[in-house]
């Protein structure tokens, strides 16, 4: 059986107050089912709350970033092994709102995986093309680069997230998901998620592709029922 994974990413929303009755129907609402992984990527400041909340749980929690360092002088990073110290058994790490807003590059991505997982941790890689690249046919050769900086490693898995398709309602076609998705495990044999719009009404058809092997949800996932719907549609078949 393959394992299938739902994956929400908070992004840097919530408060205490908010994240609080989130956390507690995560907390109640599942139970293991045997290959499903279900998590939530919280801002760091709030991974102490979701240990509070979710240890015990069906539930991960993680971090949206770490630190390619250890610990230093790295004023407002956040190393891997703080993650780890609340408990936190994932980050995500490349993702395009970071490339884009700070400057993470292919180099540094293949740096803060390698530090998550020396530190422990599982580590959802995101790779994605550009509007411009999928129109200018570039699409295989980004996500080969991208891809390419990554070592196999047990416990990595890559998101595939068009660009075009985070938090614009634009969703890839199944189809399109799976042959970028063929394409990233032709480079790199890991489970690979798809991520952009994912929501109730599309998880199941893109989750249903043999190549996908789950979703890294932002905007839905901040909604319970939105994020309960599209946990259900990964019960593992
Ligand atoms: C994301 O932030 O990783 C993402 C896929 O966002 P959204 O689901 O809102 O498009």
């Amino acid at each position: 059986m393959r394992e299938t994974f739902v994956v929400g990413n908070w992004k840097m929303n919530g408060s205490r107050e908010t994240n609080a009755p989130r956390l507690a129907r995560l907390a109640s609402g599942w139970k293991v089912v045997a290959g499903r992984t279900l998590a939530v990527s919280v801002p760091a400041p709030y991974l102490q709350q979701a240990q509070a909340a979710l240890t015990g749980s069906a539930v991960a929690w993680g971090a949206q970033d770490v630190s390619e360092h250890e610990s230093g002088a790295y004023t407002g990073d956040v190393a891997a092994s703080m993650v780890t110290d609340f408990g936190g058994t994932f980050a995500i790490v490349g993702h395009s709102e970071c490339r884009e807003y700070s400057g993470d590059t292919n180099e540094t991505v293949a740096k803060r995986t390698a530090a998550a997982l020396a530190a422990g941790l599982h580590v959802i890689a995101c790779v994605g093309e550009t509007l411009e690249q999928r129109e200018a046919g570039e699409t295989a050769d980004v996500l080969r680069r991208q891809v390419s900086v990554f070592e196999h490693d047990d416990n990595l898995v890559v998101a595939y997230e068009p660009i075009w398709a985070i938090g614009t309602g634009k969703t890839a076609t199944p189809d399109m998901a799976h042959e970028a998705h063929e394409l990233i495990k032709s480079v790199l044999d890991v489970p690979v998620l798809y991520g952009g719009s994912v929501k109730p009404d599309n998880a199941a058809e893109l989750m249903a592709k043999g190549a996908v092997d789950g979703a890294l949800v932002g905007g839905a996932s901040l909604e319970v029922e939105s994020f309960a719907a599209i946990c259900r549609a990964a019960i593992p078949s």
